[in-house]
């Protein structure tokens, strides 16, 4: 039996980044520090976009946007910090989950609320996110439909997850000092043109610049560019392929047994 583990990706991370500023020996005995997921889809992401780009790409930002999202900040191959912390749920506003929030919300919402730990949970991972601030769905299709009626809370849910990306995005470009390659992956990274549009146009004061119609063009066509020419950072889209990194790991580990 193999396993191949979505954080194993993300054990390169220096120790400023994977450490929480708790108490050491609580942390020690709970294991309790940043870890990430999605490592094997940000893998891909960097093995693809090294093999198309070769000698330009070193630094990546690569956007894994999903029902789950994340970002990882990826340098020559070696992950320097990522959006997900101890569970998936830090980072990102993702399908159903809240991603980065003040953290004493949770007791906040115990203690004033009535909550309970379980419900307080259940709320964060599965009633938050796209879901809640839409009030209709966590699947951005439905939200895309309602928005371009005109939906209020629609058009805030989307504005919030790419402006939330957009945030965290700077804080990864940074932990990598630059950018030069920027990938978009999973549902709504490879699907939705709009939000990546609205991220990209965030970074006009980075260089990046998107054509147009190459970012709308870029559905289900398998790995593209869609930034301008002339743009200072390469942006792309690259389906991801998790099931292709795991047989590879299968393959590489079981090859001398
Ligand atoms: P994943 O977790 O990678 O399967 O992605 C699921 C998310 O991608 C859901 O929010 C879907 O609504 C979204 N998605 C899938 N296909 C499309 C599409 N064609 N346009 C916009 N969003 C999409």
């Amino acid at each position: 039996n193999v396993a191949v583990f979505d954080t194993s990706f993300h054990m390169t991370m220096p120790e400023v980044a994977y450490t929480y500023a708790l108490p050491k020996d609580v942390c020690d005995k709970y294991h309790v520090r940043k870890y990430g997921a999605h490592g094997t889809s940000h893998r891909y992401e960097w093995v693809m976009a090294k093999e198309i780009l070769g000698s330009r790409c070193h630094r990546l930002l690569s956007c894994h946007l999903g029902n789950g999202a994340s970002l990882a900040a990826i340098e020559d191959g070696v992950c320097r910090d990522t959006t997900m912390g101890l569970t998936p749920l830090d980072g990102l506003m993702m399908g159903t989950r809240c991603g980065s929030i003040d953290p004493a919300t949770v007791c906040y919402l115990q203690r004033e609320g009535g909550y309970s730990y379980q419900e307080v949970d259940d709320m964060m991972n599965k009633q938050s996110g796209l879901l809640a601030i839409s009030g209709i769905s966590n699947d951005a299709r439905d939200i895309r439909t309602r928005a371009s009626e005109g939906d209020e809370r629609c058009l805030l849910a989307f504005d919030m997850f790419a402006y939330k990306a957009m945030q965290q995005a700077g804080s990864m470009i940074a932990s990598m000092a630059g950018v030069d390659t920027i990938t978009f992956t999973a549902g709504i990274g490879e699907n939705d043109w709009s939000i990546r549009k609205a991220f990209c146009d965030c970074f006009e004061w980075l260089g990046v610049r998107i054509d147009n119609n190459k970012n709308r063009e870029a559905v289900g066509n398998g790995p593209q560019v869609i930034s301008a020419a002339g743009s200072a950072v390469t942006v792309m889209v690259i389906p991801t392929d998790e099931e292709y990194m795991i047989a590879h790991d299968v393959e590489r580990l079981t090859a001398n047994n």
